[in-house]
């Protein structure tokens, strides 16, 4: 019997693995139609809704590879949520160990890391053209020649970070606080400018370190003209 139960579950689509699970749970409620997807979330959470007969499962891609049992325990704890039963113990543990484990905790540190910061804008904000200022400095510092990254003004008007430059999506992501009258255009140019000098210096990411200034960097950085100026300007902000 548990042989058979083991390579059953092998077996099982995901969407099988929680129709399996709603009628352990729910044996009298007539089945609704299972939709499972797996999504890009920036987190471990994973997301169920019952609506007029059809059960929406959303669950985070980073287990889109996880073995059956889990996304069975993950059935388990969404399901009983959603009746509002209490998850049975020996699924919550099992799930628990999982996402505890080393390469699943980098694995979701990298995703907060990574997917955390989405731009909502292109590169067209109120006040400034990312594209239009990436390629004025292209042609003046680099010759033209350096291919153009996904640009865009982050969700959040953050002070405490003016532009990233985020490798894994190879994309340059500038403050919403710069896209405003009171932001002189130096002042974007030379974010824009640091940003652009991370992608022609890539470096190894040690640790969660993001933002690394070799001298070779530092020394690139001089180049641009109003250098000291820009900093000054950006002070007040
Ligand atoms: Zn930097």
């Amino acid at each position: 019997m548990s042989m058979w139960l083991e390579s059953a579950i092998l077996f099982e689509k995901p969407h099988e693995i929680f129709e399996r699970v709603f009628r352990d749970l729910r044996p009298r409620t007539k089945l609704p139609e299972i939709r499972v997807e797996f999504r890009r979330f920036a987190n471990a959470n994973s997301f169920v809704r019952l609506e007029e007969d059809v059960l929406s499962v959303r669950i985070t891609d980073v287990l889109e590879r996880a073995p059956a049992p889990i996304l069975e325990a993950l059935a388990y704890i969404l399901l009983s949520k959603l009746y509002r039963r209490p998850v049975p113990r020996v699924y919550s543990e099992r799930y628990r160990r999982y996402l505890n484990r080393k390469e699943m905790r980098r694995c979701l540190h990298i995703v907060r890391q990574t997917r955390g910061r989405k731009f909502v804008s292109g590169p067209k904000g109120e006040q400034y053209d990312l594209e239009e200022i990436f390629e004025q400095l292209n042609h003046e510092y680099f010759f033209g020649l350096m291919a153009r990254p996904a640009l865009g003004w982050s969700l959040r008007v953050s002070r405490a970070t003016l532009g990233h430059y985020d490798p894994s999506h190879n994309a340059i992501i500038i403050s919403k606080l710069l896209d405003s009258e009171k932001a002189p255009r130096l002042a974007v140019e030379y974010v824009m400018f640091h940003e652009m000098l991370h992608l022609r210096f890539p470096v190894d990411h040690k640790g969660a370190r993001r933002c690394v200034h070799t001298p070779e960097f530092k020394q690139a950085e001089k180049q641009f003209p109003l250098f000291k100026e820009a900093k000054e300007l950006l002070k007040r902000l």
